[in-house]
């Protein structure tokens, strides 16, 4: 997606304007894709390029989160075995389930990463991120690609101190997403993909989707036994080992092989004191509030 919302093919280094070709709004609330997807448009079947299609250099435009309004996000709690051991966590997603994060919290490529908190650590959780393609409820695992669109990048930003993850991933700016989707038939083999992910320039997080506990079609059997996934839904797959803290004015990379590279800067400039958050000074603490995963 790019400018306020129109749909674009990338195709050697430019983008091909779709948004009139399929009669779609230039500027569709969650964008494009999304408009897209909802009135399901055969996207898979474009095929050729459209001739009547406008082109111009990717880089003279600004480039959106692929779905900049999911109707949801799923997150896949401890689906690596290494950054269970890292996070010294007694489970995995299998005893977890998934978590849901905000859909206001979706960030574009180059954003800015908004620290709410400067007492307290926020790491980084670089990760595939799989784009369902359309309404889906009770999927059986090899049926899953039927209903996948594709795959890009995403970081799942966290805090870490007591709350659920659902609050603790949600702030605004905490699920960037991008920059482009690629096509599920475009990738050899989405599971075994290798990620990684730099923060000021030094590599943290080295691992291949083969790792994961739940691959992407588990996951949206799972996913799709619990609740209807729909056109534009989100599941971010877990994280592999070398989560640690960002901080102000680090730029954050998060690069998949055949995906993509998704690359974000962190703010602490709107940070405030834990301890002065809204409502923490009428509850009395009940102890507790551990860093977890
Ligand atoms: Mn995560």
């Amino acid at each position: 997606m790019f400018d306020e919302g129109r749909l674009g093919l990338l195709d050697a280094g430019e983008v091909v304007d779709l948004t009139d070709h399929l009669g779609l709004p230039p500027d569709a609330p969650g964008g494009g894709l999304l408009e897209a997807l909802r009135r399901r448009l055969p996207l898979a079947e474009l095929g050729e390029v459209p001739a009547d299609a406008p082109r111009s250099p990717m880089a003279d435009h600004r480039v959106r989160a692929p779905i900049g309004r999911p109707s949801k996000i799923l997150g896949a709690p401890v689906n690596y075995r290494d950054h269970q051991v890292e996070m010294d966590e007694q489970v995995t997603i299998a005893e977890l389930g998934l978590f849901l994060k905000a859909p206001s919290s979706v960030l574009d490529p180059g954003g800015t990463v908004r620290l709410p908190y400067h007492d307290k650590r926020t790491d980084q959780e670089g990760e595939l991120a799989v784009v369902i393609a359309r309404t889906a409820r009770h999927v059986a695992a090899e049926d899953a690609d039927e209903v996948v669109l594709g795959f890009t990048c995403a970081l799942d930003i966290t805090v870490r101190a007591g709350e659920d993850r659902s609050t603790r991933k949600s702030f605004d700016t905490f699920t960037p997403l991008g920059p482009v989707v690629v096509t599920l038939d475009e990738l050899a083999d989405p599971d075994d993909l290798g990620l990684r992910c730099e923060v000021g320039g030094q590599l943290r997080q080295d691992g291949r989707t083969r790792d994961l506990i739940y691959d992407v079609r588990t996951l949206v059997a799972y996913a799709s036994s619990v609740m209807t996934l729909e056109p534009g839904d989100v599941i971010l797959t877990g994280t592999p080992a070398g989560v640690g803290p960002i901080a102000d004015g680090d730029d954050i990379t998060v690069s998949i092989e055949g995906v993509g590279e998704l690359t974000v800067s962190v703010s602490a400039a709107d940070a405030i004191a834990y301890d002065i958050r809204p409502s923490r000074a009428t509850v009395p603490a009940t102890g507790g509030g551990g860093v977890q995963a």
